[in-house]
């Protein structure tokens, strides 16, 4: 069975891979020393990714406005939901807010009609 994580998780997990890739674009600008050119690049690429990751961050902010606080009826924990299906943070449970979907094995598809070869 594939696993999932909760969808703030993943957002959450690019940001900070974001981050770490600004960071390391950054510093193989070091290596360019000779060509100013070539290493003002790479610190651009590497300050946009980190840029990027903050506004990344301000969208987990937004989107976090708009989840919904629920008790994950497998382990009794609050977690969030955010689209119309979702799975507990704690525990992977599939959580879903929407009665027709209810019972039916999770998949994120429910949440987008585009993304049906998204894995
Ligand atoms: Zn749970």
């Amino acid at each position: 069975m594939a696993k999932y994580s909760s969808k703030i998780n993943k957002i959450r997990t690019f940001a900070l891979s974001l981050v770490f890739l600004g960071f390391i674009v950054m510093y193989l600008g070091i290596f360019f020393k000779e060509k100013p050119i070539l290493m003002t690049i790479f610190m651009l690429l590497g300050l946009l990714s980190i840029i990027a990751s903050t506004v990344v961050y301000f969208w987990i902010g937004m989107l976090s406005t708009r989840t919904v606080q629920v008790i994950c009826p497998s382990c009794q924990k609050p977690t969030k939901i955010l689209g119309r299906v979702d799975i507990c943070m704690h525990c992977n449970e599939p959580l879903t807010l929407d009665q027709k979907l209810e019972g039916k094995e999770f998949d994120e598809k429910y949440n987008s009609k585009k993304e049906t070869s998204a894995k």
